[in-house]
This record gives structure tokens, sequence and C-alpha cells, in this order.
């Protein structure tokens, strides 16, 4: 990987020195045939994975769980009995369980693998002479690479241009302040006094820069600090470790509980053999074992909704928040608009003119009073044009009768507005003040030697002295006038640009800070509302979730947007906000919908008084400066297309459209998936305690067990797997969006949910232990007992299912229509249980026996008893309908 280089170090030559030492060209970059020949030769730009367990290893670890030992210990045992078809259907199941476990690890990472690759980053290069975006893996050795602010360094650079470069590299050096960089070749220097690299993995956090890549992969710096990473999600989450931590506790409690009863047994005299089958039992039956990995894969699951509907969630945990989100502070532009700027009208010289045509096709023109007009006379109007012309970095390209955009939106609108009027050639350009949220405006100095600027009108009227007049000379400004007409066009929610001129000392060729200036005139522009905006803002009332709109833009504008997607509240600006004490912020933020003229650090201690009363936020946020306020934030959200490296690095989930139904639709798939966990646990609990009762009601009444642990593996094998399925690919409730969010403070099984688990359990403790009694008083054999014991346990959990499609309501047949899986499920268990119950290699594996009709109607007596009394509960949890429903006809 390394090239013997000539010169020394790249840091410690001239970046064309360096560029030499590369084969390289520090204006060029390398051509595509030869980035793909090197590409070959050394490998993508990527660190080196940490070693994955393989195949082999993962499928033993399977066995690596207590429950599995006491099976294995029970076969041996079981085996050395003489016992041998029992040993082998234990062995049998363990295998399954493994084999089943295995499979369902795979698909869970296998999701998870598929979110790492979609947040790949991407990097500016230049090849075969022009810039190009490409993966940052396809980088090679040589390569001059384009960064500006937000931007994520690729591989490690050799600067060769720096404009007010500042990266922040504590990833690497642990220093927290930006560093300053610039293109001299330095003399021996420790990595953090590189002034002329930009590292792999740090970030731009100002400015712009070329560098040419000098070590991608492992040989990048940050490669050779972390020699190894680990994958970059962890199936890990708050709730899944919970779950972890609860089913281990009970694991050793049901393993003690059991060796107590054996121990105790065989201490009372009973036959060694049959306290440990007892004890065997008890710990099969009553363990929890499936429920961590069924709540993992339902988290995978909505992962994976969630990426089909625009969202691409970077930390699982996040799917948890999602569904207690209580507030959702959004963007403006390109969230809850389109971002597809057209200038509809400009102020100039004290008059007013409309512009005709939309879209970024140059087909409209210049109107004032319904007639059109030729700029030429129009001094001040032709200025204007030629300053949102001059003053931008966009583009229009021509594709047929296609129209597209290169850049930022707001500036190709004043492309597209000069080209109306015939203009299309700025004068080249010397320097540049960029555009940035903070600073507000933007300035270019120019070879003709004037400086043209463009930005909000509160920055530009502050820098302006005077005002272009009609005929083109200078008159006093009248700054009230002005904002007069701006707030009338940010009342008809338009965006306002204030453009400004100035004439440069001949001499300069740099641009200072900030420059004095002419006024000419402002452009306003209309940016559509998402059409789905305006239903998700709604939807999102429904659910009881607050919506905040945030932007940079003008409250007039802010007001007016707000309004036409339905925002609800009062309005408040930056400067409101930094006028407000600490103390009195968090109310004032409550009753606020729209938050104008903010800049990106007030964000964060917005996130902050809004946490102080107790909210749960996702905010969205797209720039460099709004990463502190999404790690703030309890989802942060970085939008996929605008967005920067930056923001998506610190974001917990990324929209890949940019669309703020996009958020809303994550929130609803995130009170899905929460819903179908608490559903699936309440469904899956009952079957543990209940055997678990069973078994040791039996032991401490003595007798025989009314359940052999192969019965009991069995059960968990096949209505517990069955029956557990459809849980995972459970559609949302149709009212999961008019419910208030969740508490996050609240546990996940309430009290009421016990309360109908410890019935459940109960109905069945007494239906089992209950029926193996009664049927052996009347004329049923052991063998008989045990398989209408079983079978109650599956039919009972088969008519629970159904409880448990809905916590509140009922839910039969819909259920069934609704999702495929509950049906199939339904008619697989009945299908399973005929052939345990009536063929004859079944009755000779797991000791069962045929039973007769009245057996059957016992055992569907008891699952229906079950099934009334739930639904009877939850009758009288409900809250009883409102008098005005009942007076419908
Ligand atoms: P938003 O929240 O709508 O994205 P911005 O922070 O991008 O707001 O913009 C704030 C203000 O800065 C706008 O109202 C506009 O006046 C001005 N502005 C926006 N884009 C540019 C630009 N490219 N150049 C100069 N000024 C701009
Ligand atoms: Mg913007």
């Amino acid at each position: 990987m390394n090239t013997t280089t000539v010169t020394g170090p790249p840091h410690q030559c001239t970046y064309a020195q360096a560029a030499w030492d590369l084969g390289t060209d520090p204006d060029l970059g390398v051509s595509s045939g030869e980035a793909a020949a090197r590409l070959a030769r050394h490998g993508p730009n990527v660190l080196p994975e940490a070693r994955r367990r393989g195949p082999v290893a993962r499928f033993l670890l399977q066995f690596h769980s207590p429950l599995i030992y006491v099976l294995l210990v029970s076969a041996v045992i079981t085996g050395a009995l003489g016992e041998h078809v029992d040993a082998a259907v234990i062995l049998g199941v363990v295998i399954v369980n493994a084999v089943v476990g295995f499979v369902q690890e795979a698909r869970a990472e296998r999701a998870l693998a598929a979110l790492a690759a979609m947040t790949r980053t991407v990097a500016t290069a230049v090849r075969d002479g022009r810039p190009a975006r490409l993966p940052s893996e396809e980088l090679v050795r040589g390569d001059l690479v384009l960064l500006e602010a937000g931007d994520r360094i690729p591989a490690d650079l050799r600067l060769v241009r720096t404009r007010e470069l500042k990266v922040d590299e504590s990833a690497l050096t642990g220093e927290s302040a930006p560093v300053a960089k610039t293109p001299e070749a330095l003399g021996e220097a420790i990595l953090a006094d590189r002034r002329n690299m930009a590292h792999s993995g740090t970030f731009v956090t100002y400015g712009r820069g070329a560098g040419l890549v000098t070590a991608t992969g492992a040989g990048t710096e940050i490669g050779l600090v972390h020699r190894l990473v680990g994958s970059a999600t962890s199936v890990q989450t708050p709730l899944t470790r919970k779950i972890a931590r609860f089913s281990r506790v009970v694991t050793v409690a049901i393993l003690a509980l059991a060796a107590l009863t054996f121990g105790v047994g065989v201490l009372r005299g009973q036959p060694v053999s049959d306290m440990l089958t007892a004890a065997v039992a008890l710990a099969v039956g009553a363990i929890p074992e499936g429920l961590p990995a069924v709540v993992t894969i339902t988290l995978a699951f909505g992962v994976a909704r969630m990426v089909r509907r625009n969202a691409i969630v970077r930390r699982l945990p996040a799917v948890e928040t999602l569904g207690s989100t209580t507030v959702i502070c959004t963007d403006k532009t390109g969230t809850l608009t389109r971002n597809q700027m057209t200038v509809t009208g400009i102020a100039a010289g004290g008059r007013l003119y409309e512009v005709t045509g939309t879209g970024y096709a140059p087909h409209g023109e210049i109107r004032s009073a319904g007639r059109p007009v030729a700029p030429a006379g129009h001094p001040a109007l032709r200025e204007c044009l030629l300053a949102g012309l001059a003053c931008n970095d966009a583009r229009i390209t021509e594709d047929g009768d296609h129209w597209d955009l290169v850049g930022d939106p707001t500036e190709g609108a004043l492309v597209v507005s000069a080209a109306k009027a015939g203009f299309d050639r700025a004068p080249g350009r010397l320097d540049t003040i960029t555009f940035s949220s903070e600073r507000q405006y933007m300035a270019t100095l120019h070879e003709d030697g004037l400086i043209y600027a463009k930005g909000s009108l509160e920055r530009i009227l502050a820098m302006s002295d005077g005002r272009l007049g009609a005929d083109g000379g200078i008159e006093p400004l009248d700054a009230g006038a002005i904002t007069e007409i701006a707030h009338a066009y940010g009342r008809q929610a338009l965006r306002v640009l204030a453009l400004a001129r100035a004439e440069a000392d001949p001499a300069a060729d740099r641009l200072t800070e900030p420059p004095r200036l002419v006024f000419l005139g402002l452009l306003a522009m209309h940016d559509p509302p998402r059409e789905e905006a305006a239903r998700a803002v709604r939807a999102c009332r429904t659910a009881g979730i607050q919506v905040k709109m945030i932007t940079g833009d003008h409250a007039a504008t802010a007001r007016a947007i707000g309004e036409r997607i339905g925002l609800e509240g009062e309005v408040m600006t930056g400067a409101d906000l930094a006028a407000a004490p600490d103390g009195e912020l968090p109310a004032a933020v409550e009753r606020t919908a729209v938050f104008a003229r903010v800049s990106p650090a007030q964000k964060l201690r917005l996130v902050q008084a809004l946490q102080a009363r107790s909210h749960v936020i996702a905010m969205t946020g797209d720039g460099v400066n709004d990463a502190p306020a999404l790690k703030q934030a309890d989802i942060g959200v970085a939008m996929g297309r605008d967005g920067t490296e930056v923001a998506k690095e610190s974001a917990d989930m990324i929209l890949t459209d940019d669309d703020f139904a996009s958020i809303e639709a994550a929130v609803e798939e995130g009170r899905g998936v929460f819903d179908n966990l608490v559903k699936f646990i309440v469904w899956a609990l009952p079957a543990n305690i209940s055997l678990g009762l069973v078994l040791v009601a039996a032991i401490l009444a003595g007798g025989e067990l009314p359940i052999m642990p192969v019965q009991v593996l069995w059960l968990n094998m096949t209505a517990v797997l069955v029956l557990g399925l459809p849980f995972a690919v459970e559609p949302r409730d149709e009212d999961i969006m008019r419910r208030p969010p969740r508490d996050p403070a609240l546990p996940l099984i309430t009290g009421r949910l016990t309360a109908r688990i410890l019935l459940v359990s109960v109905i069945l403790l007494a239906g089992a232990f209950g029926l193996f009694h009664w049927e052996q008083t009347h004329d049923a054999s052991l063998a008989e007992a045990r398989t209408i014991v079983v079978n109650v346990f599956a039919m009972t959990l088969l008519a629970y299912l159904f409880n448990c499609l809905s916590l509140e309501r009922p839910m039969l047949w819909h259920g069934i229509r609704r999702n495929p899986w509950v049906g199939a499920g339904a008619l697989a268990l009945i299908a399973i249980q005929a052939l345990y119950t009536y063929v004859p290699a079944m009755n000779g594996l797991f000791r069962s026996a045929p039973l007769g009709l009245g057996a059957w109607v016992h055992i569907a007596a008891v699952a229906a008893l079950a099934y009334a009394l739930v639904e009877l509960t939850k009758r009288a949890a409900r809250p009883s309908p409102s008098p005005r429903q009942d007076l419908r006809p």
C-alpha cells in the first residue's frame, strides 16, 4: 500500500511535490481509468471490520444458555436410565431450537447490516477534471477531494487549497476546538500539528478546501489507531437489555426452584429419576427463553418497515423512542416545503415587478403593472437581477426540455429569474464570503471591481448606506418602507432575499467582512408546501404530538407557511428566544409553533427547554452546526438528500426523502413496533407462568406429573413458535395515531396487563390441573389425561392469541383478515395438535394418546372461558362510549 516517497512525508513537502509522489495532478486529480486501476490494486477505502464469528461458531453459541445445559444434562441422564426415545426427543428439540435461534439472529443481523450499508458516506472528488459525487469507499491515493463545511473527511488528504478551512479533529486527537488548515509545507510535526493535512474521520466545520488523498482505508491515521472497528450497529437497545436481564433473572430463579424441588423430593424419599423429570419439566416450561430473540426480531422488522417508508434508523433504540415522541421540531425549507424556489416578485428602485413562469425553466417574463418590461430601462431592477446572478454558486442545466438545478434552490431561483431577463453571464469572480445560516448573507468580489451581496433583509439593511434609485442614482435608504414591502411578501408565504452591491478598492483581490453596501432591492420567491406535510401535521395532532417549525427564514414568511400547513401556536423569533430568561423559556417554547430567524446554536437551547418539560423530542437538522442539537434531541433526524455528513453522523435517523411526512410515518411505525412487543409479551408470559404453576402444584401434591418434559418441549416448539410469529408482522392498530404518545416512564407491562397475564395463567392452571385429575377419575388413562393437558395449553394459547391482537378492543375476524399469518398460524397449530394426538408415531415419541369428542369439548371450554373472561376485562377497562355516539341512528 505504501509507495516510496521521493521527498518525504506529505506534510513536509509542498503540495506540488506531494502530488508528484502520488502520481496525480493538484488541479485535475486522477482520471477515472487510473482510479479504477488503483482501486483494483490497493482495495477500497474502508476500515477493516472486526472479524465476525463464523457461522459454525454462531451456531454453537446458540447452545450457550443455562436452559440448554439443563436439557443436555437431562438428555444424558435420561439416556443413561435407558429411556433412549426420550433422550433423542430432547436432543432433537435442542437442535431444532438452535437452528431457529440461528436463523432468527441471522435475519436480524442482515436487516441491520443493510442499514449500515445505506448510511455510507459520499465524497466529492475530481475525476477526469470534473467534480463527481462518489461513495467514499471508491477513493484512491491521488484523488483530488473537494471539501466544504459539514463534510466528513473521507481519507487522509494533503491539502492543496483552503478557504477559511476549519476541521474538527476531536475524533482523532481529542482536541475539541476546530483547527484552522492551510496548504503550506511544514517541518517535522506531530499529528495534531499537521495543519496542511486533513485526516480521515474528522469533520469540516467551516470553509472550503481541496486535498489529495495520501492514504486510504487501513493506511489512514484513524486506520492505524483503530486497527479494528466493530460493526457500527448493535442489536442491543435499552429495551432488549432490560428484557434480557429480566429473562436472566427469571431463568436463575426457576433453575433454583427446580433444584430445590429436586432436593426436597429426593430427601422426602421420592425416586431420583422422577424428581429429575419434574425439575427438567419445570425448567423447560417456566423459563421464557425465546423472549429476547422475539424482541430483537420485532425491532428488526420494524426497522425494515421504516426503511420502506423512507426513514433509516441508525441506532436501534430510536425505534423504541419514536413511539414515545411528544414533540417534533422540524426545519421548514425542504422538509415542510419542497425547496423548489421560483422568484415571483421583485421590488427595486421603488417599483414592484412580477415574474412569470414556474420551475427552473427560464421561460417567463418580468412585468410591471401587468405589462412586460425591458430591464435596460430599469437600472435598479437590472442591478438586482445581475447581483442575484453574480453572487451565486448554482447552475441550471438543460436536457432536452427538462431543466435541472445543481446547487442551492434559493440560488437556482435567482439564476432563473436573471435568465428570464436575458442575463446568463456574470463577471469573473475573485473572492467569496460563503453563505451560512449564522452569517445570513453571501458576498462576492468580481473582476469588474464590483462587490455583490445577497442575504436576509435585516443583515443586508444593516450593511447598507443608501439605495439605488429608479434612475440609477444613489438615494437615502428608507429601511421602514423596504421592511414593509418585505413583510407583505412574507405574508404571502414568500421567501425574501435582499440584494446589494458596492464598488471595491480597485487593488483589492480579497473581500473584507462586513462590506459596506448600496441596497438594490428585494427578490421574493415561492416555495410550495409539500402536500403530504399538511396531512402529516394533522396526523401528529390527533396523535397528541406537537409539531414545531424551526427556520432561519423571516417570521412573516414562516408564519404564513405555518398557517398553510396547519401549525397552531404562537410565533417566536431568535431574538425573542435570546431575550427570554432561562426560567420562562420552557413555558414560552411550549406555546410556540413557529420559530423564525433561529440560529443553529439556539436549537440546542430549544431542545433543552422542551426536555425540561419532560418532552420526548424528535428534531431535524441538516447543517454542521445542528449537530449538537441533533445529539441532544431524543431522536436526531438528518436529511438524506440535502443534509451534511456531520448531521447524518450525529443523527439517530435519516430521512431518505427529506420529507416531514416520513418522520410522522416513522413515529407511527415506532408505535406499532412497541405495540407488537407488548402484545407478544402479554401473550407469551401466561404459558410460562402456568406451566411453572402446574408443575409446582403437581410436585407439591405428589403423584404423577400432568405434563412430561418432552411434552413441554413440544409446546415450546409448536404453540409458542407457530402462534408467536404472527406478532412480528402484525399490522399497526387503526387507531395507533389517535392515541396519545406512550409515557416513557410507564413500565412496558402496566398493572392492568399484569392482571390479565395472571388471570390467563390461573385459568390455564385450573383448566390443565383440574382436567388432568377429573378425566382420570372418569376413565381416562394417564396418557390421555396428559394429552388433554397439552391440548388445553395449545388451544387456550390459540384463543388467547385473538385476545392479544388488540390490547383494548375485541379483534376476532378482523384480526384474521388483516394479518393472514394469524389464520395460517391457527390452522397450522390445529393440524399439528391433531398429528400429536392421533398419529401413532407421535403417540410413541411423545407418549400422547388419541382423544374422544368429549375430551375436546372440555378443552374447548377452557379455551373459550379464557377468551371470554379476557374480553370482559377489556370491556370493563374501556371507558364507556360517549352518549353522543349512542344517539346516532
Ligand atoms: P431555512 O431555515 O429556511 O433553511 P436559512 O438559514 O437557509 O433558512 O436562511 C435564512 C435566511 O438567509 C433566508 O431567509 C434568506 O434571507 C437568507 N438566505 C438563504 N439562502 C441564502 C443564500 N444562498 N445566500 C444568501 N442568503 C440566503
Ligand atoms: Mg436553508
